[in-house]
């Protein structure tokens, strides 16, 4: 037993070499990535519910890596935010999604009203410049300020409200809508959205999922839509993958939703062809 014990420790710790080894070499790669242009944006469409015509856009971030193939966003924008690269990447992510969003409704002038929204990491919202990095944008790009959204995680406004509430007003005097994503999935619930100013929620894919099969599920979502509504406050469905689901969350009275079954991100080009 104390041999096997020994080998196991020895093992474990290999392994968890291993997956340090991994993460510093990623972070290398990582460095300069955008510069050398692996990293790129694709666009998932959202469509309002009451009358089903294309509303916007939430920008997705991919990593082609040069020997490994595409990475996915959950394990390297994790590695991003760890190592301080996010500080980088995310101003140069929200001033690409900005240029993208000028293009569409310069080629396509019927456009000129969809927004695009952007995910923004804790921890630049945390440094307290994020609403410098979005003013500087904006002004870039010319972009009108209400097209932009900036969605956050619950747990970035966790914690500290009185700072969070700070900086999201500061965020949203520049004319942008914030708006909360994965909602009610943290256990902030609905009576934070009475201090946080925000103009939207997003519910996330796991509740949307069941709404068709989980009761309780169904019950939830309609409460956050209920709730959210009478805050003034717009509501997103997110991971709409089948018909049911969208019917049910249309009849519930959610106002926007994005899903496989409405439409996968794709690049901007593809999404620019949806505007014909
Ligand atoms: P998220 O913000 O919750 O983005 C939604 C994720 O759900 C995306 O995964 C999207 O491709 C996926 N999705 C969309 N529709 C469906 C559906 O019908 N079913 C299912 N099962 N999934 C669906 P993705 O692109 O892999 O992104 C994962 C996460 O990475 C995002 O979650 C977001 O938190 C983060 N992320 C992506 N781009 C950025 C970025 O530019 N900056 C920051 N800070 N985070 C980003
Ligand atoms: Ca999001
Ligand atoms: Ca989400
Ligand atoms: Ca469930």
């Amino acid at each position: 037993a104390k041999v096997a014990g020994k080998n196991c420790h020895r093992f474990y710790s290999r392994a968890m070499d291993q997956a340090v080894e991994r993460r510093v070499h990623m972070e290398q790669d990582l460095r300069g990535a955008w510069e050398r242009g692996e990293l790129s944006l694709v666009y998932q469409p959202v469509f309002g519910l009451s009358d089903g015509k294309l509303a916007g856009a939430e920008a997705l971030l991919r990593w082609q890596h040069p020997e490994h193939g595409p990475i996915a966003p959950s394990v390297f924008i994790d590695v991003a935010e760890q190592s301080g690269l996010i500080e980088t990447l995310g101003p140069a992510v929200l001033r690409a999604a900005c240029v993208d969003a000028m293009r569409w409704s310069q080629e396509h002038p019927g456009a000129d009203g969809l927004f695009v929204s952007v995910n923004v990491s804790p921890r630049q919202l945390r440094n307290g410049d994020l609403s410098e990095q979005v003013a500087q944008a904006l002004a870039e790009t010319g972009l009108d300020p209400s097209r932009l959204h900036v969605e956050l995680t619950e747990t970035a406004v966790i914690g500290d409200e009185i700072r969070a509430s700070t900086l999201l007003g500061r965020l949203r005097s520049t004319g942008v809508k914030v708006w909360l994503d994965d909602f009610g999935t943290g256990f902030s619930g609905l009576s934070h959205l009475r201090r946080v100013p925000v103009d939207g929620v997003k519910i996330d894919r796991s509740f949307v999922a069941d709404v068709l099969r989980d009761p309780d599920d169904l019950a939830l979502t309609t409460a956050i839509i209920a709730m959210a509504h009478s805050l003034g406050i717009t509501v997103v469905a997110e991971g709409v993958e089948k018909e049911g689901q969208y019917d049910i969350l249309r009849e519930r009275g959610c106002d926007l939703a994005q899903g496989y079954w409405l439409g996968h991100p794709m690049t901007t080009q593809d999404f620019m062809r949806l505007l014909d």
